[in-house]
C-alpha cells in the first residue's frame, strides 16, 4: 500500500540547518561541579540541540579580581539548529535559572558563566554578540578543554585551536582534574 508521509510536511519542505558549536562553561561559586552539570543537563533540553562532546573539568585561577575561589571550567560541544542569537538567549536563560543575577560584577564570582566560543565557521559582531568569543584565544582555561574534544579552525585568526594554544600568552594556572560531566546524548 502506498504510504504518504503527511506527519510533518513543513519539515520536509525546509530541512533544519544544524551547526557544531563550542560553549565555554565556568563556575567559581557554590557547588561548582553541580552548577556545570546542571548547565549541561539544561542545554540538552533546548529544542533541536544535542550534546556531542564534553571536556574534562579544569581548575583555573580567576582572572581580574584574584581574591576569589578557583574556577571549574569545561567546554561543551553541541549540535544545534538554534541560530546564534537564539542560542545566546537560551544560555542567558540557563544562567538566570541557575541563579546568576542579571547585573553582576564584570570579573566577580559567578555560579555559572556560559559563553559561545565558536559557532561553526560563522563570524558575527553586532548588538552585543561577538563570535568567535573575543577572548577565547587569550584563555588557556578555554583552549585546553576545547582541544580535549576537537581541534577546529578559528575563522578569524585562521589557525587551529592547537596553534592558538601554542601562541597563548596566558600564564595563569590551569589544571586538568579527574572530574567529569555527563550528558544523556548517545553521541557524546
Ligand atoms: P564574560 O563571559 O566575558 O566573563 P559576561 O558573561 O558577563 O562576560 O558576558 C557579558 C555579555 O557578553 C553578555 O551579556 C553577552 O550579551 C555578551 N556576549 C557577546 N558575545 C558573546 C558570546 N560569544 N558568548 C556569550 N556572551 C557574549
Ligand atoms: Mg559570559
Amino acid at each position: 500500500m502506498l504510504k504518504l508521509n503527511t506527519a510533518h510536511p513543513d519539515k520536509t519542505e525546509s530541512p533544519m540547518n544544524f551547526h557544531s558549536v563550542f560553549l565555554g562553561a565556568g563556575s567559581n561559586s557554590g557547588n561548582r561541579l553541580d552548577y556545570l552539570q546542571r548547565a549541561c543537563s539544561m542545554l540538552e533540553t533546548l529544542p533541536d540541540t544535542s550534546i556531542t562532546g564534553i571536556s574534562p573539568v579544569y581548575l583555573s585561577e580567576p582572572l581580574g579580581i584574584t581574591d576569589q575561589d578557583m574556577f571549574y571550567n569545561a567546554v561543551i560541544r553541541i549540535r544545534t539548529a538554534l541560530n546564534p542569537r537564539e542560542l545566546l538567549g537560551s544560555i542567558k536563560t540557563i544562567e538566570t535559572a541557575l541563579g546568576r543575577p542579571e547585573q553582576h560584577k564584570r570579573w566577580g564570582p559567578r555560579v555559572i558563566d556560559l559563553d559561545i566560543l565558536l559557532y561553526g565557521q560563522i563570524v558575527a559582531d553586532s548588538d552585543g554578540l561577538t563570535i568567535p568569543h573575543p577572548e577565547m584565544h587569550k584563555r588557556k582555561f578555554v583552549l585546553h578543554p576545547l582541544l580535549d574534544i576537537d581541534n577546529p579552525d578559528h575563522p578569524v585568526l585562521h589557525c587551529k585551536v592547537s596553534e592558538l594554544l601554542e601562541k597563548c600568552p596566558d600564564s595563569s594556572s590551569v589544571e586538568k582534574t579527574s572530574l567529569t560531566l555527563h550528558s544523556h546524548s548517545p553521541s557524546s
